[in-house]
């Protein structure tokens, strides 16, 4: 059956109605009216496997989730200055994933909202205002988080409090000490400014950077590092939360730190919008008491719902387990096409978390942005979603749905290992 392809007027109608802010995935793009576990189908009912949607992480249309929203939705949904059992048992469930000392959870809408109040809460901690993030960081599109996202591109003005370092790349032994240097350096230049540092705020597995999860225990310095300066230590877990890197739930679990608040999101409510914060009740107190909260439609009964149905499920069907297994397996058999295509460079990750870095010169790892591009399109032509990352979008990134079985790894690498051979030729 023929693929349905949008029609120009489609493009032309959002271009008119959206305006020009709005950007599209692929040359040809996609235009999917149905989603079930890890496909996405067409209007002529084609399937497309999902390798990079990880807001659905217990899949596209979980039934037990949606019944789960609809069943909340048809009963009450109201704001939190009225009480509600369903953002207290969230609460507890979500705090008991958590280190002991993170006490407290506060809701948002989204990863941004999460980041900026994070943000606020460190802040009001601190008496700071430097905000330290990774080169080619993403935190989020409200105005103090879009000015610490340097990777919104080169016209984004970043804050004059914001300063930049290096994502720990390499995935040797020495990384964590490199970017720990790298942030004692950061708090040096702001503290020669007359900026006392606030936060180290980084994505626990660096995922706009290129996706950087090794070696374990990487962060352990730069936090320390943060902490001797005064500064707290935010781990923005939106990419790798809620099980997906496979050995702990929490992205930072795996390099042994504690942060002082965690921002999640994405996944939580598997599509609905529902977003958070953990934090250490002694960070919360200088916050709490200069200021109220609250948000509209943060932490409402139908997210909740959401959010605890999607923990069901991720426990229920042992995801955590199954990213670990299926993520391993993935990795081994994408890095085994190293040896058969040169524009194969470093296979890395975590989880169902993989980068891989795409280069025209494997000693020299120069980045194959053209190439990568090719094989996004050439991927999406073979019916296989995935795309880029890092500041040379030459690492696809893949992080699918935490239900993907070998099978599904399986015909991923094959379609891969196709339209790789396909450029070579
Ligand atoms: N932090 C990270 C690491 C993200 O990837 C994103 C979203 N891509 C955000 C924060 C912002 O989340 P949201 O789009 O829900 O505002």
């Amino acid at each position: 059956m023929p693929e349905s392809t949008p029609t120009a007027e489609m493009l032309a109608r959002r271009a008119r109605l959206l305006g020009p802010a709005y950007r599209l995935f692929y040359e040809q793009p996609f235009q999917p009216v149905r989603g079930e576990g890890v496909w996405l189908y067409d209007a002529a009912g084609q399937p497309y496997l999902d390798a990079y949607n990880n807001v659905v992480c217990v899949g596209h249309a979980h039934p037990q989730v949606v019944e789960a929203i609809a069943r909340q939705a048809a009963t009450l949904n109201t704001h939190t200055r009225y009480l509600h059992d369903g953002i207290l048992d969230y609460a507890e469930r979500l705090l008991a994933t958590m280190p002991p000392e993170l006490g407290h959870a506060t809701f948002t809408c989204t990863g941004s909202e999460a980041n900026d109040l994070a943000m606020r809460i460190a802040t009001a901690h601190t008496g700071g205002a430097g905000l330290i993030v990774t080169r080619f960081a993403y935190h989020g599109v409200t105005s103090a988080i879009a000015c610490a996202s340097p990777s919104l591109g080169q016209f984004v003005q970043l804050g004059a409090h914001v300063r930049l370092v290096d994502a720990p790349s390499g995935g040797d032994a020495g990384a964590g000490h490199r970017f720990a240097e790298g942030v004692r350096a950061a708090i040096a230049d702001l503290r020669a400014h007359g900026i006392a540092p606030a936060a180290l705020m980084v994505d626990t597995v660096f995922s706009s950077d290129g996706v950087f999860t090794g070696p374990a225990g990487l962060l352990r310095e730069a936090v320390e590092a943060i902490h001797a300066a005064g500064g707290v230590f935010i781990a923005d877990e939106v990419q790798p939360g809620f099980g997906r890197t496979g050995e702990t739930f929490w992205g930072f679990q795996r390099h042994g730190v504690v942060p002082d608040i965690v921002t999640m999101g994405k996944p939580m409510g598997n599509g609905h919008p529902v977003a958070g914060l953990a934090v250490k009740p002694e960070v919360m107190q200088a916050f709490g008491k200069a200021c109220r909260y609250f948000n509209t439609f943060g932490g409402n009964p139908v997210s909740m719902a959401a959010a605890s149905a999607v923990l069901d499920v991720i426990e229920q069907q042992d995801l955590q387990r199954n990213a670990l297994e299926v993520g391993t397996y993935l990795r081994e058999r994408l890095a085994a096409l190293a040896p058969r295509h040169a524009l194969v460079g470093e296979v890395r990750g975590a989880g169902l978390f993989l980068g891989v870095e795409l280069v025209t010169d494997r000693a020299a790892r120069t980045p194959a942005t053209a190439q990568a591009a090719r094989v996004v399109n050439g991927l999406r032509a073979r019916q296989v979603l995935l795309s880029a990352t890092g500041e040379h979008a030459n690492i696809l990134k893949i992080r699918p749905p935490l239900v993907f079985t070998r099978e599904h790894a399986d015909l991923l690498v094959q379609r891969l290992d196709e339209v790789l051979t396909a450029i070579a030729q």
